[in-house]
Parts: C-alpha cells; sequence; structure tokens
C-alpha cells in the first residue's frame, strides 16, 4: 500500500516538471506523435488555422509553363552572425536594414532558418533540405524565400553557420568577430514559384507571399547530417493547394 502510493507521488511530480518545462505559454509541438503536424489544429486555440486554412504551406510546386517578369529586388548587406537553436530548427538572425521589394512592397530580412528534409516537393519529391528567407513588411505581412538544397559539394555558407551549432535551445549565440551575407547563400538563377501561402509552424497563420526559388544550391551529405544530428526532421507535409495559382516567375 506505502509502496504505491509513494510510485504514484513521484509519478505525478514527474508529470508535473515535465509539463513545467514545455509551458512555454503556448502548448509543445512538434514533428511526430501527438504533438505532431496532423495535431496542430487541436492543440491551441490559435493554432486553428493549421487545420482549417485553406491557403496553407508548404505545397508540392510544378514546373509550369506560366512565367511572367519578375519585380523583385532584394538589397542585403552583411550582418553579424547571431544563431539559435528554437528546438524547432536552427535559426540565424538578421540584422535591420536588409530588404526586399516585391511587386513595390519593400519587406525587411528578420531571420532565416532551415529545415530536413525541405518542406515545399518539386514534381512530387522534397530534397535534402530547405532554407528559409523570412522577411517582414512594416504593415506586418511575410515574405518568405524558400530555397531547395540538393546533395552536392560542401556548402561554406552554411559551413560558417554549423561552426556554431548552438546545443542549448533558446539561446542566442553571438559568434564574435563574424559576419555574413545571406546574398552569399542564394543560387545564381533568380527564377522562382510565387503563390500565398502560410506560416509552416504554428500558428500557420496565412497571408504570406512565398518566393521558392527554381534552381536549388548544394549541401553535402555530412552537413545535412549534422543538421539532423541535432535538430532531427522539421518538415510539416504538403497541404492542399485547393486552386492557388503558382506562378513561374523569371
Ligand atoms: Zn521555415
Amino acid at each position: 500500500m506505502r509502496k504505491t502510493l509513494t510510485v504514484a507521488f513521484v509519478a505525478t511530480l514527474l508529470t508535473a516538471a515535465v509539463a513545467h518545462a514545455s509551458d512555454d505559454h503556448k502548448p509543445h509541438w512538434g514533428y511526430s506523435g501527438h504533438a505532431g503536424p496532423e495535431h496542430w489544429g487541436e492543440l491551441e486555440e490559435s493554432y486553428h488555422q493549421c487545420a482549417m486554412g485553406k491557403t496553407q504551406s508548404p505545397i508540392n510546386i510544378t514546373g509550369g509553363p506560366h512565367r511572367d517578369t519578375q519585380t523583385v529586388a532584394q538589397r542585403y548587406a552583411s550582418a553579424p552572425l547571431k544563431i539559435v537553436n528554437n528546438g524547432h530548427t536552427i535559426q540565424v538572425n538578421y540584422a535591420g536594414g536588409s530588404t526586399m521589394t516585391v511587386d513595390g512592397k519593400e519587406y525587411e530580412l528578420v531571420q532565416f532558418h532551415f529545415h530536413s528534409p525541405s518542406e515545399h516537393t518539386q514534381d512530387g519529391s522534397p530534397y535534402p533540405m530547405e532554407g528559409h528567407l523570412v522577411h517582414k513588411a512594416q504593415d506586418g505581412s511575410l515574405a518568405v524565400v524558400g530555397v531547395f538544397m540538393k546533395e552536392g559539394r560542401e556548402n561554406p555558407f552554411i559551413q560558417q553557420i554549423w561552426a556554431h551549432l548552438p546545443h542549448e535551445v533558446n539561446h542566442e549565440v553571438s559568434v564574435e568577430g563574424a559576419s555574413l551575407n545571406v546574398a552569399d547563400f542564394l543560387p545564381a538563377n533568380k527564377a522562382f514559384f510565387n503563390y500565398s501561402g502560410s506560416l509552416t509552424t504554428p500558428p500557420c497563420s496565412e497571408g504570406v507571399n512565398w518566393l521558392v526559388m527554381d534552381q536549388q544550391v548544394e549541401i553535402s551529405a555530412a552537413q545535412v547530417k549534422q543538421f539532423l544530428d541535432l535538430v532531427h526532421e522539421n518538415a510539416r507535409p504538403v497541404q492542399p493547394l485547393n486552386g492557388r495559382p503558382v506562378a513561374h516567375r523569371m
């Protein structure tokens, strides 16, 4: 009798400790099991668009014949290297002043981060990784540039970041004396697929202007493994297109 009570008490303490550790005033979400992508919409009222949204991301991209002219201007400056492991991805926080103008609307680059495998797929297949450059306009709306990463040579831009991968979660690491320019990460060919989608993580907010680059950049298998060993797979499955147009622009 006494033994049973003790076990139950310890179990309660453990549950309380686990609940507290993940109590970041938003529920824990992840990429597998009960907190996985198919359950995001049930975890919290403010995540309802993850389940109910009709213009969600990522999507499968097929190379359509439609092409119109791009009106995109990117003005990226070098920024001090600041890296954070937020428990869902590796994110590089970018200093203010780097902008992208899309169809006359100006956005500022806020951060970029990575997914493995890629979240968008091309003709039904994922790439080993995808980078997301998150830009914010003054009215709060977002434009995200997606960059597919295929297996190939070691990527020197990525190596700068991977050399300082933070193991501690939610602790931004400023790498002394190091800076980088995200322009060095982008493919040479600036053609892209353009569609209206959402954040690919809770709360899955819609109205995101997506620009997914057509040309891939390379990353070595060892670099992909280094990311996966630390972060593990972090790709939301593709979502229904629901008739949205995807423009192929160049
Ligand atoms: Zn992302």
